[in-house]
């Protein structure tokens, strides 16, 4: 497998490849994601990737009724909100992303600490594909 350098960009090609990948530091250990270059641990600049599970727990979330444009565009308004949170994983690191398979016009109904599992939403084709990071109860 050919070694991808770490950047974002990187990480965007992993996600439209169904993949959520971090970076570990190769000195310390610590792991972040979405990856980092460089460690802000130890300022290692030796790190690697490292593929995760894309389980784990709701941390906290918020629902937006208006959206940045992006997300209008995606049919998202004050009828159709949608929510995203901060998911602590189960290899220790916390990520944000969209919360999908929640009712986003009633924020009480969802519960913190609720199991989550990975879901790659794909938006556009071809070279216009683009995938966003989510997660639906598990
Ligand atoms: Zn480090």
């Amino acid at each position: 497998m050919e070694e991808r350098p770490i950047s974002p960009i990187s990480f965007h090609q992993y996600l439209n490849e169904e993949k959520l990948m971090g970076s570990k530091c190769k000195k310390c250990g610590k792991l972040y994601a979405p990856p980092r270059p460089i460690c802000i641990s130890c300022r290692g600049t030796e790190m690697e990737w490292a593929p995760l599970k894309g389980k784990g727990k709701l941390v906290t979330y918020t629902c937006i009724h208006v959206g940045p444009p992006w997300m209008v565009e995606q049919g998202y308004d004050r009828e159709h909100p949608y929510c995203s949170g901060v998911v602590d994983l189960e290899e220790g690191v916390k990520i944000d992303a969209r919360l999908e398979g929640v009712n986003a016009s009633k924020p009480e109904s969802i519960k913190l600490g609720i199991p989550l599992t990975v879901q790659f939403l794909h938006r556009g084709e071809g070279e216009k594909m683009q995938t966003f990071l989510a997660f639906k109860p598990a």
